[in-house]
């Protein structure tokens, strides 16, 4: 009986310090929303034919050119 009693101290004693671990424990920051990473999508320049970038290449007249350079010359 005594060793009974022991044991429901022990066990209650566990379950007191996980539930105060959870307290404390920080809870993880949420994933920021960002935007998810979709592979950009590369555009042959129409002057020389490096790829580029969509975000970073030059419009001209409708076609993309892989620099301000390259956009003046023309295809
Ligand atoms: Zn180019």
């Amino acid at each position: 009986m005594k060793y009974l009693v022991l044991f429901v101290v022990v066990i209650v004693g566990l379950m007191l310090i996980k539930k105060s671990q959870q307290q404390r424990s920080v809870p993880p920051p949420k994933p920021q929303a960002r935007t998810p990473q979709v592979p950009e999508q590369m555009l042959p320049c129409a002057h020389c034919g490096v790829h580029v970038p969509s975000s970073r290449c030059v419009w001209r007249d409708g076609k993309p050119y892989c620099s301000e350079d390259h956009a003046r010359l023309g295809s």
